[in-house]
């Protein structure tokens, strides 16, 4: 089986203070130990966080650049995640795509050479209200994943899908349970026919978009949904009955 995997996606939110009670809160618990679990920290406290948090916890940068260094100011390398102590990055988050104009093929490129420097990668996907609307969700999908597919190669156990519809992204209105399952299963179908049926089997997909305590059971319920990637209620403690959603 897909072992659950959830992220708390703490985007960029919090204080010295706050990052610390939100570790209190996760190392008091209790977590359901099948569970795991990771969290996306903003670049400047990754050494803090790694500095305080147990490591049954992985910790995630929410970006990275695509080289391991050089004359690239404000950015940070996968070479510079892991010398904090950090072992994931979130790559391709729609607030990237959105605000920060990131294509397909540059989320493409900061995967390949994540995993190249031995990161372990979320890679999110994810329609927009109007791409729904307009019966295009399958569409954009399949063509920002088919994005990854060359980036990833053999390296699918290091990767975790994280379908994050747009409109339920910090809306209030999540996905239902179904629209959401809906996508993952025609997602991991593509994934069987274009890359293979055992990557399409194992490869974890995660939902995300305005998930909360009081809705994540029966997300959890669905048969192709592997875990959550959570914005704001990961900075609460609300995130602990999210991680324990499938008890
Ligand atoms: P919300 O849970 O705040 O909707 O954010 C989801 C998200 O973007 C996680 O990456």
């Amino acid at each position: 089986g897909r072992k659950f995997v959830v992220g708390g996606n703490w985007k960029m939110n919090g204080d010295k203070n706050q990052v610390t009670d939100i570790v209190e809160t996760l190392k008091k618990g209790p977590l359901d130990p099948y569970v795991e679990v990771v969290v996306g920290v903003p670049a400047i406290y990754l050494s803090y966080v790694k500095s305080i948090i147990p490591d049954s916890i992985g910790v995630a940068a929410q970006n990275c650049w695509k080289v391991p260094k050089g004359a690239f100011t404000g950015e940070i390398s996968p070479a510079m995640i892991k010398d904090v102590g950090a072992n994931w990055v979130i790559l391709g988050h729609s607030e990237r795509r959105t605000i920060f104009g990131e294509k397909d093929e540059l989320v493409a490129e900061k995967v390949a050479h994540a995993l190249e420097q031995g990161l372990k990668v979320i890679a999110c996907i994810g329609e927009t209200l109007e791409e729904r609307e307009g019966g295009k969700t399958e569409e954009v999908v399949f063509r920002q994943t088919k994005a990854l597919v060359p980036a990833i190669g053999n390296n699918w156990a290091n990767v975790v899908i994280a379908y994050e519809p747009v409109w339920a992204i910090g809306t209030g209105k999540t996905a239902s349970p179904q629209q959401a399952q809906d996508v993952h299963a025609s997602l991991r179908n593509w994934l069987s026919t274009n890359v293979s049926p055992d990557v399409a089997n194992s490869v974890r997909i995660q939902y995300g978009g305005s998930v909360t305590a009081a809705n994540a059971k029966e997300l959890a319920a669905c048969p192709d949904i592997d875990g959550f990637l959570v914005g704001g209620a990961s900075l609460k403690p609300e995130f602990v009955s999210i991680v324990n959603a499938t008890q």
